[in-house]
């Protein structure tokens, strides 16, 4: 069972079907899960993205000034963030906001010691804001922050089983990967996450799971050490 997780979030599993904006319903049953492994004694951080607001890279971005969409996209996970904190407050559970970006009246500013004080405390810690910086996506915020708090391993939740050699949503008899390597993933061009997140944990030796979210329990069942997705080592 792992102890300290990093958990990614992308901002479409908050939006459930409609793709755009939170669903509240959806956002309350995965707090319902973190809230059952919090519960078990695991310290667990979330990295939010923002892609059910706004992307950078977004068709309609494409007229703008990119950094100045970039920052559009990093607000719009702090919007995300609160979401899920207030569920998992409902919970019942401790849980703290923590910005790349400083907006002290709504969250706490990133700080890595206090975060990890945080987790050592049974807080559920949301990273909101990336990484801070425009041009980086909110998987490679994930990779450096489970980094930086010495995460045992990051959990990508997505919508499909794992990372398979075809797209399993227009390919019928696409292969799955029960485990893969970083380098494997770069090779192949396999769309997992942008590169500067694998070549980020490739480099520094961090597992991956990627799996679905969409499976009620399977929060749980990847931290328990179930066979659960697939596995990426360096
Ligand atoms: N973003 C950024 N820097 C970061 C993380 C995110 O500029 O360190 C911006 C970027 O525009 C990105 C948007 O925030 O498109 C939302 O993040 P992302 O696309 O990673 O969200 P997800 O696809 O996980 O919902």
């Amino acid at each position: 069972m792992y102890k300290r997780v990093v958990l990614k979030l992308s901002g479409e599993a908050l939006a459930a079907g409609r793709g755009f904006g939170v669903d509240v319903i959806r956002v309350h049953e995965v707090a319902a899960e973190i809230a059952e492994v919090s519960r078990m004694g695991v310290e667990v951080a979330i990295v939010v993205g923002g892609g059910n607001f706004f992307r950078g890279v977004a068709e309609q971005a494409k007229e703008m000034d990119r950094v100045s969409a970039d920052n559009m996209g990093m607000l719009a996970t702090v919007i995300n963030a609160l979401a899920v904190q207030d569920a998992i407050e409902k919970q019942g559970l401790h849980c703290r906001v923590m910005s790349a970006i400083e907006m002290n009246q709504v969250c706490e500013p990133y700080i890595r010691r206090r975060a990890v004080r945080h987790l050592e405390k049974g807080r559920v810690v949301i990273f909101a804001a990336g990484t801070g910086n425009p041009y980086f996506s909110t998987d490679t915020a994930a990779s450096l922050r489970a980094m930086e708090i010495r995460a045992d391993v990051l959990l990508k939740a997505t919508k499909v089983e794992g990372i398979y050699d075809a797209d399993p949503v227009i390919t019928k008899d696409a292969v799955k990967f029960e485990e893969i390597t970083y380098m494997e993933i770069l090779r192949l061009g396999l769309k997992v996450m942008d590169a500067t997140a694998v070549s980020l944990c490739k480099d520094n030796n961090l597992p991956m799971i990627i799996f679905n979210m969409n499976e009620s329990g399977n929060i749980r069942r990847v931290i328990s050490g179930e066979k659960v997705g697939s596995l990426v080592t360096a």
